[in-house]
């Protein structure tokens, strides 16, 4: 029982993939970028945290992404339909870097 476990005034973000809240920095957050000649944005990972627009989050793992593609989270997201053609190799890149964080995040719980 230690009080030191958890900062307590950690910002909270849902993930668009299985839809649980969890600390921001345990997650990556993904905006729009406009594309000329269509109407359909594209999705990426804002790596820096800080682009401006809209943005959404997702756990840095691959279900959460699939599960964010086959339930439109990413549509319900951005309010429209976007393109995630570019997002699947970025976010890969992301989730390896950010395995420190993800272990830290699943160290108390066994599949
Ligand atoms: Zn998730």
């Amino acid at each position: 029982m230690s009080h030191t476990d958890k900062a307590p005034h950690q910002p909270q973000r849902m993930c668009i993939g299985c839809r649980h809240s969890d600390d921001q920095v345990a997650l990556i957050r993904l905006h729009v970028r406009a594309v000329s000649g269509t109407d359909t944005p594209s999705v990426h990972v804002d790596t820096g945290a800080r682009a401006g627009g809209r943005g959404a989050w997702l756990h840095p793992n691959q279900d959460c992404f699939q599960r964010a593609l086959k339930s439109r989270g990413f549509a319900r997201a951005f309010r429209g339909q976007v393109d995630t053609t570019a997002l699947a190799a970025e976010f890969t890149i992301a989730c390896s870097a950010t395995e420190n964080v993800r272990d830290q995040h699943e160290s108390g719980s066994k599949i």
